[in-house]
């Protein structure tokens, strides 16, 4: 299976060959006349500026409108509380990063009650769906890759796992990790409790514990706290999770309704979700399109140092692939990489 890359040549219009990509890989043939069309993408949290620019994307919608299609910007609400967590909040993201060439529908609605429970494939057995990505016609997910601290990496595989569910969905999934205290480093100096958004961890005789079924394993105690006490386990089940849920997603659609856009540039060690971006820790590489997720992801680590990402996570991103594999995502682990000259 063929993947297609514009490298990122700044000696180019890169308009011009982000056009010139998607023709060669077929981006929009997945559209049909009436079609309504998921763009499906992450806004960015205010503060960090290292989402997909609006000027890429306002010509992936004009692309859909020529193709005959109806497009609508989305995304799902997130867990954890910042400038996504509702879909009021969500919108004024979105029009403050620049998202105004298209309706935003925020896909499962307000306050993220909007979503189909499906089954699927692999660990998770069920998953929560968003309402607008289950009944869109076709989609299109414009991935900006990047590190991530609890899965190795974000690439398609992780917008379609994480992005495209509700947050009981995205709870589900981030469930699947443990979280430990080591309390021979803990202090009791609260940190982690001020930072959590739910209140946790309990403070007992001056030590940490987090035994409470509401932890929604985000990284935020573990990044506040000063000993480095607080530590993640079963990271890989996260990884298996975010490809059952892919698997749940891609459900929800007839076959080659969707296409693949990924930005690999600004790759940073962590995600977009945390309202500072840190450094670059790889260099740009270009704009990738494929028809399959894993294809996509796999031509995108192929092209990078990954074990760089896997150390700063301690995690392979290569699980994520070869689990969507094993599952039934139909892609190729070694893609070849048609360069645009
Ligand atoms: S992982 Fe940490 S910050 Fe997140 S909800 Fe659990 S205790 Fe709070
Ligand atoms: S921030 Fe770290 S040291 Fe402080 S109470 Fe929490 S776990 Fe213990």
């Amino acid at each position: 299976m063929t993947v297609y890359l514009a490298p990122w040549n700044l000696e180019r219009n890169l308009m011009v060959e982000a056009n010139r990509l998607y023709d060669e890989a077929g981006t929009f043939s997945c559209i049909e006349r009436g079609d309504l069309v998921a763009v499906k993408l992450h806004v960015g949290e205010l503060g960090n500026p290292n989402y997909v620019q609006p000027f890429f994307v306002h010509d992936i919608i004009r692309r859909v409108k020529e193709a005959g299609g109806k497009p609508f910007l989305t995304d799902s609400n997130t867990y954890y509380q910042a400038m996504r967590n509702n879909a009021y909040d969500h919108m004024t993201t979105a029009l403050i990063n620049g998202f105004n060439m298209a309706p935003f529908i925020v896909a499962d609605g307000l306050k993220s009650e909007n979503y189909r429970t499906l089954p699927t494939r692999g660990i998770l057995g069920e998953i929560e769906v968003s309402g607008a990505i289950a009944e869109a016609d076709a989609m299109i997910v414009i991935t900006h890759d990047k590190g991530h601290e609890l899965s190795g990496f974000g690439g398609a595989i992780k917008n379609l796992g994480m992005g495209c569910c509700p947050k009981a969905g995205k709870f589900r999934q981030h469930r699947t990790v443990g979280i430990e205290v080591d309390t021979s480093k803990c202090v009791g100096c609260g940190k982690c409790k001020e930072a959590c958004p739910m209140n946790l961890p309990d403070l007992i005789e001056g030590k940490a514990r987090n035994t409470s079924t509401l932890c929604m394993r985000c990284p935020i105690c573990k990044s506040a706290c000063p000993m480095e006490a607080i530590s993640f386990t079963h990271q890989e089940d996260l990884c298996r999770a975010l490809s059952s849920a892919a698997y749940g997603v891609l459900s929800t659609f007839k076959p080659n309704k969707v296409s693949y856009v990924s930005f690999a540039r600004n790759i940073t060690a962590f995600c977009d979700c945390l309202p500072m971006p840190g450094e670059n820790v790889i260099n740009d590489v270009g704009i990738f399109a494929s028809n399959s997720p894993v294809s996509v992801d796999a031509a995108f680590l192929q092209s990078i140092d990954y074990k760089k990402l896997n150390n700063l996570s301690h995690v392979d991103c290569m699980l994520q692939l070869t689990e969507a594999k094993k599952i039934g995502i139909e892609g190729d682990l070694k893609p070849q990489i048609h360069k645009l000259s």
